[in-house]
């Protein structure tokens, strides 16, 4: 018997947020296009991009100090930093022009302003820091900027982490207050109820199981209706593997050169959170540290203002671990299912060079709550163990493949897009800074699959995002001018000043 097909033009498969942002931006560009939705799961929003999941930072380069690192004569390399803080800016500016357009409503319940800062401890890592502080503050981007390595300045900006600190000990932060906090899955919820209303078929409890190429050139793509157990068939013009760690098995699938010799590492992650309001209430900022001596960026401990289910809290973290799972709700087979005759020798490759990081992850997978909260104390040094509780965070999926820099098995620690078959299908692999950057990579991906497209939609690009295409950086005035308008439109307002902050 022969399985019957629907068509369409578009096939997302996830419900997360970059398949929310990709469907989002392609109504807009091609709004006749056909685009449905397959999720696993019974609501959207609710692997990596659920709020309890990721720390919600909304990461524009202000205060993670993996991405300034220290170069061998002394001076800081800024490349990074200023690169995600351009990606933020972008995703800055088309949520406001869902706002401004009323496609999504309440940015409260998915943007606030919290400040970022990045704290120091001992001689020389003031000194790293009072060095970045000064090379990216000259940089327009990071206007507001401030840097203080007297206690009684921190006292101010950060009670919490300075009482119980003797006044000797080398500490320093920097601050900026146009820093934010994310609730990424409120925001996916939002764009899929969006795109539900544009007539976009959001499938849920629907598995992908299988995809392969047509003689046509088109996806066949066989799903598994999990409340109907039944399987189901489609045909699509266009694909894209948004399912977060379980990207990685899917693309292996589709057979298509580019996923060859790649693989994935998991790694799971933990957060202590704090719901005492007298603690809650003496800490107001996202305050990021140094990752310990040959820990993995991943690692990097902050203590930060979160606000979830509309209470205020502070969430510390992540810690690391390891899990053979590429999903929080996935299979312990996962991790020996994604090694492919052709990526054994990548993954051999890299499990040879990152002894020292397995070991790493295990070693905290085992901490107790008692050791974890020695961690803690680094930053609360008061903290009590009673007013902490532990929350497993998302899965994060490391990519791994053979670059010229690295070698063979080189582990990747940022966000990877993978495009082929001429530009048919595209998936989103690796972590961080993920979310927060998630429109830049989309119109990178509808930039790289959609080439002959992309003059007809320039117009409306640049409706959505006005500095697509500029360096932000190099425009003072454009950027001063979207930093008040996107500002005004997410209702980021310093609400203790009870004024704009601009920055
Ligand atoms: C601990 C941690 C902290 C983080 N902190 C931050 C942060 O502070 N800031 C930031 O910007 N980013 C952060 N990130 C990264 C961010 O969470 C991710 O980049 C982002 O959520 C990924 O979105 P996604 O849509 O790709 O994946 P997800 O949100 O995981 O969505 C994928 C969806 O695909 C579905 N799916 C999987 N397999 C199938 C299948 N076979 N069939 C159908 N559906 C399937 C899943 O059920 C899921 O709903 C963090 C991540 C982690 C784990």
């Amino acid at each position: 018997m022969t399985n019957s097909y629907e068509k369409t033009d578009v096939l997302l498969i996830g419900a997360g947020i970059m398949s929310a942002t990709i469907g989002t931006l392609l109504k807009e560009l091609a709004p006749d296009w056909e685009i449905k939705v397959f999720e696993k799961l019974d609501k959207a929003g609710e692997e990596s991009s659920n709020v309890w999941n990721n720390a919600g930072t909304g990461h524009a380069g202000l205060c993670e100090l993996n991405y300034t690192p220290e170069k061998a004569d002394g001076s800081i390399e800024t490349i990074k930093a200023i690169k995600i803080n351009e990606q933020f800016q972008i995703s800055r500016q088309f949520w406001s022009y869902l706002i401004n357009n009323n496609l999504i409503s309440n940015p409260e319940d998915f943007i606030k302003l919290v400040p970022h800062m990045s704290l120091v401890m001992g001689a020389d890592n003031v000194s790293y820091l009072e060095k970045r502080y000064k090379a990216l503050s000259i940089n327009p981007l990071y206007e507001g900027m401030e840097f203080s390595d007297d206690p009684a300045q921190l006292k101010e900006w950060i009670p919490l982490v300075m009482k119980g600190r003797s006044d000797n000990e080398p500490i320093a932060a920097s601050k900026i207050d146009s820093g934010t906090d994310i609730n990424y899955g409120s925001l996916t919820c939002k764009l899929f109820d969006h795109l539900q209303k544009q007539n976009v078929e959001v499938n849920y409890k629907h598995e992908i199981l299988d995809i392969k190429r047509t003689k046509e050139g088109l996806w066949e793509v066989k799903v598994h209706d999990l409340i109907g157990c039944k399987a189901k068939y489609y045909t699509t013009k266009f694909l894209f593997i948004g399912a977060g760690g379980a990207s990685l098995p899917i693309l292996q699938k589709t057979g298509i050169p580019e996923s060859k010799h790649v693989g994935g590492f998991p790694v799971s992650g933990l957060f202590l959170v704090c719901k005492n309001p007298k603690i809650v209430e003496q800490h107001h900022a996202k305050v990021y540290g140094k990752a310990a001596v040959g820990a993995p960026p991943m690692s990097v401990p902050h203590l930060d203002t979160r606000y979830i289910d509309n209470k205020k809290l502070l969430l510390f973290g992540p810690f690391a671990g390891f899990s053979p799972k590429f999903l929080k709700t996935g299979s312990n087979m996962d991790l020996i299912g994604s090694v492919k005759p052709n990526n054994v020798f990548t993954m051999l490759a890299a499990g040879a060079k990152n002894m020292d990081l397995t070991k790493y992850l295990v070693q905290q997978l085992m901490l107790s709550k008692e050791q974890r909260i020695e961690e803690l104390r680094e930053f609360v040094p008061n903290a009590k163990s009673e007013d902490w509780d532990i929350v497993v965070a998302g899965q994060r999926v490391q990519v791994i493949k053979d670059t010229e820099a690295g070698g063979k098995g080189t582990l990747q620690f940022g966000t990877e897009v993978i495009t082929g078959a001429e530009g048919t299908v595209a998936s989103l692999l690796g972590a961080s800074p993920g979310a927060s950057i998630v429109v830049d990579v989309m119109l990178d991906v509808i930039k790289k699959c959609f080439p002959n497209q992309m003059k007809e939609w320039e117009p409306k690009i640049k409706e959505m995002v006005p500095s697509y295409g500029m360096k932000l950086a190099e425009n003072p005035d454009l950027l001063f001018e979207i930093q008040s308008s996107t500002a005004k439109t997410l209702g980021l307002v310093d609400t203790s000043e009870k004024e704009l902050v601009l920055k």
